[in-house]
């Protein structure tokens, strides 16, 4: 067997940026020498005020930081579906020093390792990625609150289902059972339901954390009350809800900040503005301002990008396990979650439209749909780890910029504006109030939970 390390695998990298905990930028010297006290590394930086400075220590000691003083409302009620439970909501700080008494910053770990900790011993190990600026307080210390779990003895299992089918470590058996998994869906849902001081864009974020680990995480899904519902975005960036019932009546939501391109990243939204001056960022749809953090690789390497590179990505796939991006007249896959190898697919004689989800967007999916300029179908994805791109078997009745499907709800998009309801290769007019102004269309769900809790 060897040393057996609890790897967790399939992090969802994402958040993260300079937001520092409680608006403060320096530690004061009595926090420092009560976290040096139990993590003695610290104690030549203990002398006096500590200062954030970027660097992983401080990325590391500010994670310690908001685990140490994050409020929370005085009464914190078990949400009716399985977010919430409150198993882990007392005293985070206790909790993890109560298991944890060093830890060790990695030079380099797998792709996609956060963290880990070994099945004897109390170290955690922490991983280069954990500590950019990819990821926030709040992500660390749900990551550090999942590796303490692990020294109560609670290892990962393969998933043999669901949309980390075959991962190696990313898969609890089902959230009940309180492991590891349970306290990232715990600790997420818990910032965002009942912090009383974090930003209203980080709520948001750490709600759809819970739910992308809940959905995603065991082997048995979480159950988590929700309401699909579609996501409308007009030419003049006003968001709106359609119910995906059937129903034509659009209900405003926020404003976008620039018009552009909006990406599924599960249940994250990634702006990619039409403006190539513009980075790619997340995006909120209620007014609840922005976050800093990277919205994943491919977006920090677009904002990384000349203008002119940047307006060469036509569209972006992000499944749980491979990702695509369209380029005018090829496909740059990643199909091996485990390597950042890609496959470049190109497009002979075609040039690409966007991508389309007749099938609804589906983290689990091995392909979808991508439509050409000339509104030919085209299906594209991963086998076996292979990146393809083949003519598609469906069909549609007209071109559309965007196809969405909530439960058997199939929506198309056109160029012009205009929404129609899909049935099979029959398009039907859905009239709306935006009729000739819709410029994007997306999935989305709201929470019973944290509507509940925070509104
Ligand atoms: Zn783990």
């Amino acid at each position: 067997m060897g040393i057996k390390g609890w790897f967790c695998a399939a992090l969802m990298a994402a958040a993260g940026g300079n937001v520092f905990a409680a608006g403060s930028t320096c530690v004061p010297r009595a926090e420092m020498q009560t976290i040096a006290q139990h993590f003695n590394q610290f104690n030549t930086l203990a002398g006096a005020d500590y200062c954030y400075d970027g660097s992983q220590t401080a990325n590391l000691i500010q994670a310690l930081e908001f685990m140490r003083t994050t409020k929370y409302a005085s009464t914190m009620n078990n949400s009716t579906d399985e977010l919430f439970s409150g198993t882990f909501a007392q005293d985070w700080w206790t909790y993890f020093i109560g298991r944890i008494n060093d830890i060790q910053i990695q030079s380099s770990c797998p792709k996609g390792v956060g963290a880990f900790v070994y099945s004897f011993g109390n170290t955690m190990y922490v991983c280069p990625m954990l500590l950019t600026d990819s990821f926030a307080a709040l992500d660390r210390t749900s990551v550090m609150m999942h590796e303490a779990r692990h020294i109560d003895g609670f290892p990962h299992i393969t998933c043999a289902h669901g949309p980390r089918t075959g991962l190696q470590g990313a898969c609890d058996q089902q959230i009940s059972d309180h492991g590891s998994y349970a306290v990232t869906v715990e600790t997420y849902a818990q910032l965002a339901a009942y912090a009383t001081d974090i930003h209203p864009a980080l709520r948001a974020y750490a709600a759809s954390s819970a739910v992308v680990y809940a959905d995603e995480a065991f082997e048995t899904p979480a159950h988590v009350d929700r309401q699909p519902n579609f996501l409308v975005l007009t030419n003049s960036k006003e968001f709106y809800r359609l119910p995906a019932d059937g129903s034509s009546n659009l209900q405003r939501l926020g404003d976008a900040p620039a018009l552009g391109h909006i990406v599924s990243r599960a249940q994250h939204l990634i702006l990619y503005p039409d403006d190539k001056a513009l980075p790619a960022k997340y995006i909120f749809s209620k007014n609840e301002g922005e976050i800093q953090q990277a919205a994943g690789d491919i977006a920090v390497e677009y904002n990384g990008q000349t203008p002119q590179q940047r307006a060469e990505l036509v569209d972006v796939h992000i499944g749980a396990q491979w990702t695509v991006r369209v380029y005018h007249n090829h496909l740059l896959f990643v199909c091996d979650p485990t390597s950042p190898a890609t496959q470049d697919v190109i497009l002979s004689g075609q040039v690409a439209g966007s991508v389309l989800y007749p099938n609804g967007y589906d983290r689990a999916a091995s392909s979808t749909f991508l439509i050409t300029e000339t509104g030919t179908l085209m299906e594209f994805g991963c086998k076996s780890r292979k990146a393809f791109v083949q003519a598609a078997r469906m069909t549609l009745d007209q071109k559309y910029k965007r196809v969405q499907k909530l439960g058997q709800e199939v929506i198309g998009l056109t160029p012009d504006g205009r929404l129609f309801v899909i049935n099979g290769a029959h398009s039907t007019p859905l009239k709306t109030s935006m009729d000739g102004r819709i410029y994007d269309l997306m999935p989305s769900q709201t929470f019973a939970f944290f509507a509940s809790s925070t509104n």
